[in-house]
């Protein structure tokens, strides 16, 4: 049975779910239960320092919309999402989570094309587009979170490269 975009749009998905289901279906699940390390990681703390100070002198507007928040600036009658990240290591989650936010804005009518991700501390932007094909990945992407989200059972631990750096390794490794 199809599921209609109204049946979407309802099932509230934040950004940073997005960005979870990218890196790890676990970690999705454990932070959508509101079982979160996060408060306690290094890294969440250096990026939100990096975050705030590069906001600063950006002169970003944040701005809460349902269930996510976005930054971002207005040139002219245009919106351009603005994400600051600290490293590119998750950069496929970034880009998605980014074409994310654009893609709510346009179906709520706003003109967005476009965002940008900043990496103030590798002095590197990237410039991020919605395609036409991205709207059927990210709705599909946002179906299969609602299910991973409904799911009673915590999913597995699958070993990769970031475990080590992620808020959640004590609590799946030890
Ligand atoms: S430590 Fe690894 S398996 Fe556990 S939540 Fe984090 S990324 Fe997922």
């Amino acid at each position: 049975m199809e599921t209609s975009v109204k049946k979407i749009d309802e099932l509230k998905i934040k950004g940073v779910e997005v960005a979870y289901y990218i890196v790890c279906k676990r970690k999705l699940w454990l932070f959508s239960r509101g079982i979160s390390f996060e408060e306690f990681s290094d890294d969440v703390e250096i990026g939100k320092i990096i975050s705030e100070s590069f906001f600063k002198r950006e002169k970003l507007k944040e701005v809460e919309l349902g269930s996510f928040k976005i930054d971002f600036i207005k040139v002219k009658d245009e919106i351009i999402v603005n994400e600051v990240k600290k490293s590119r290591k998750l950069e496929e989650a970034h880009i998605w989570q980014t074409k994310f936010y654009i893609y709510q804005l346009q179906k709520m009518g706003i003109n967005c094309r476009f965002g940008v991700i900043h990496y103030p501390k590798l002095l590197k932007k990237v410039e991020v587009e919605l395609g036409e094909d991205d709207k059927a990945k990210i709705d599909d992407a946002i179906l299969s979170i609602n299910r991973i989200k409904s799911s009673k059972s915590l999913p597995e631990v699958i070993k990769k490269e970031y475990c080590k750096r992620c808020a959640y390794y004590e609590f799946c490794f030890s």
